[in-house]
């Protein structure tokens, strides 16, 4: 990784659209941010903020919202593809920078690009086997194994894996439009605010609902634990905004795993092992940024 090639990053948000060039958290010499609008509006404000940098630009990373083609063989490799967002459905993302930067990209899901930051520059940078989960208007997570996003037949999606609910504590039937109550439809921020009219940053610190939204999440994390193994989970996303939270999900995911995996870093260290992310709001810029620099490298 030589300090003299620069490399862009993007991270496509479906609130916005984060860019940056360098080659790591201390080396951003550019960075800048576009209201997610239109494919046409977005995209070329991206690409003029690319422009002047080009010919210093190994290459660029991009971290795109889903559903989203990741899958380098496919023939809607760089799309997104089916999200209800308007304008965005069957977009050329990738095709449509192309087109303009003549360069070479990689593309992954945001989630697991934001997962690839950490694991290269923060939270899990000393880790081979980590998740990132966010927690947000969607839930969704990335599994890095040895600095590579986990997908198989397609990108993972762990947001809308099945939990158990109590309707005697919590009648709501949940807000995915696909599977109703799945973790997503329970416990993203939008089923906060259906369940009680108004935004989880609004609903109080000691509303009862908050206990059970701690348990969704530590439900959850128990299912991934129990099948990934990860040596260390990062969650970021608005809902882990709230300072309790963390506390509240490390104490329940013990809870429920009641001592079945005898690790000193469940058992005891806890704090160290369900944190939030150490790139704050950059993991999935500087993702971006190594994914473009791993995969131009592997090109050599
Ligand atoms: P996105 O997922 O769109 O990238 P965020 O991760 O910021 O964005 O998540 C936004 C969601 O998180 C919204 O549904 C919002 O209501 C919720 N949220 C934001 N801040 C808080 C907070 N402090 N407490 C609870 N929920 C929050
Ligand atoms: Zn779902």
């Amino acid at each position: 990784m030589s300090a003299s090639f620069l490399y862009g990053g993007i991270e496509g948000g479906g609130t916005k659209f984060n860019c940056a060039v360098g080659n790591g958290p201390d080396s951003i010499i550019a960075e800048a941010r576009f209201a997610t609008t239109t494919p046409a509006e977005t995209i070329g404000q991206v690409i003029e903020f690319f422009v002047p940098y080009a010919d210093r630009i190994r290459g660029i990373g991009l971290g795109s919202f889903g559903p989203f083609d990741a899958d380098p063989a496919s023939p809607t490799y760089g799309y997104i593809t089916t999200t209800p967002k308007p304008h965005w459905g069957n977009t050329n993302v990738l095709g449509l920078l192309k087109e303009k930067i003549n360069l070479p990209f990689a593309a992954d899901l945001d989630v697991a690009v934001s997962g690839l930051g950490e694991a290269t520059w923060g939270a899990s940078k000393n880790d081979s086997h980590s998740l990132y989960i966010t927690i947000g208007t969607g839930i969704g997570g990335g599994y890095i194994i040895n600095g590579q996003p986990l997908r198989g037949l397609v990108s993972l999606e762990m947001g809308h894996i099945r939990l158990a609910r109590d309707p005697q504590l919590d009648p709501f039937q949940g807000a995915c439009p696909y599977h109703g109550d799945c973790f997503e439809g329970l416990a993203a921020g939008p089923a906060v605010e259906k369940r009680f009219g108004q935004k989880g940053e609004t609903l109080p610190d000691d509303h009862p609902f908050w206990g059970l939204e701690a348990g969704y999440i530590a439900q959850a994390l128990v299912n991934y634990i129990l099948s990934l193994a990860p040596q260390r989970i990062i969650i970021g996303g608005g809902v882990m905004q709230k300072d309790f939270m963390f506390p509240s999900v490390r104490r329940k995911t013990q809870e429920l795993l009641n001592g079945y995996i005898n690790h000193t870093m469940i058992l005891n260290h806890i704090d160290e092992y369900i944190v939030p992310p150490a790139l704050g709001g950059r993991s999935g810029v500087l993702g971006a940024i190594a994914l473009a620099i791993e995969s131009t490298s592997k090109k050599l």
